[in-house]
């Protein structure tokens, strides 16, 4: 088989972050053969250990620092909230002419905290993949994760164009569409997609185990009902929500604000017994499940039912 003159699209890529995001970059890299080497970095030994057994990246180190030295391209997926501190102890090592670029799931408050620390002559272009499960750490990654999912780049004003091309280019070898956004757009689109939809279930989730102390075993037993599937979502890293809500404050208020109104509206209609507003608004959101799967975003397996 002749080599594709254009692979790999990059001499050495620098992972800081070796979790579900960096440890399923590592393998999409290596399935498409994108990166010459791959060097990682990761803060506890435990993650370091695990991701030399897997594989993950030819160098692997504690000092994000020596990662990025040399590299093309620097990915950092660690939380939001700790974005800014690593991008200050990498700044010194950065090449010129490299690509540095974040998986966050929150786009202000990153370009906020990291931006100011990025040298002159390296190219600081914003992401968010939007793809992920409720699973974190080094063993959770899978090179399928990127494929056929949405990629948001941000990139700032006067950003570098052949750097943005290239840095998409990436995204779209890893089998994801890439989309293009002002940071504020992606907080509140994020928000109501992604953010609130964790918060609500961490509520439900939550609630449901206090009432557990009245009620017993049974919120476990029965929660095949609908229960069960709040579940997936409350079991998302702590860590990484925490800093999403903390990092997008203002997004998430203000769509809180607005569901609440909306779920008191409901409240009123089955107080007062009105069933043709409660049919007519679960019929609307029938339909948005329709969109979704026609969209691709999902399948439409009988997941309720799901053994
Ligand atoms: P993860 O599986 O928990 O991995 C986080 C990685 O960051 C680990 O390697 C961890 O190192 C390192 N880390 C944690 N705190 C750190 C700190 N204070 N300083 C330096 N390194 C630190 O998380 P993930 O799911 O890959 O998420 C990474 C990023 O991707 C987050 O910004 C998140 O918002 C974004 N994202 C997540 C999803 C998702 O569904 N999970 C989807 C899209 C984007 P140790 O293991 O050594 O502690």
């Amino acid at each position: 088989m002749s080599k594709d003159p254009n692979l790999p699209m990059f001499s050495k890529v620098a992972l800081i972050g070796l979790g579900l995001i960096g440890s399923s970059l590592s393998h999409a890299m290596r399935r498409k053969g994108l990166a010459g080497t791959i060097s990682g970095s990761a803060r506890s030994e435990q993650t370091l250990k695990r991701a030399a057994e897997l594989g993950l990246a030819d160098d692997l180190t504690g000092d994000a620092g020596k990662a990025v030295k040399d590299a093309d391209l620097v990915f950092l997926n660690v939380p939001v909230g700790a974005m800014g501190a690593v991008a200050r102890s990498i700044a010194p090592q950065l090449k010129k002419g490299a690509i540095v670029t974040d998986v966050g799931s929150v786009k202000a408050a990153v370009i906020r905290d990291v931006a100011p620390h990025i040298p002159d002559g390296v190219h600081f272009i914003p992401g968010h993949p939007v793809a992920g499960t409720e699973q974190s750490g080094p063993d959770a990654g899978f090179a399928d994760l990127f494929e056929n999912r949405w990629c948001i780049l941000t990139p700032l004003e006067g950003a570098d164009k052949e750097a943005v091309k290239k840095l998409e280019a990436f995204w779209k070898a890893v089998g994801s569409n890439v989309d293009f956004m002002d940071p504020e757009h992606h907080d509140l689109v994020l928000g109501i997609t992604s953010h609130l939809p964790h918060l609500i279930a961490y509520n439900i989730v939550t609630t449901a185990a206090d009432l557990e102390e009245v009620l017993g075993k049974e919120i476990i037993k029965y929660s095949a009902g609908g229960f069960r599937d709040f579940t997936r979502l409350a079991a998302s890293d702590p860590t990484m929500w925490r800093d999403v809500f903390l990092n997008n404050r203002e997004a998430v208020l203000e769509l809180l604000g607005r569901f609440s109104e909306d779920l008191s509206a409901l409240q009123r209609a089955i107080r007062w017994g009105d069933g043709e507003k409660l049919f007519d608004l679960f019929s609307r959101s029938r339909k948005v499940r329709r969109e979704i799967i026609d969209a691709g975003q999902d399948t439409d397996a009988p997941n309720f039912g799901r053994k």
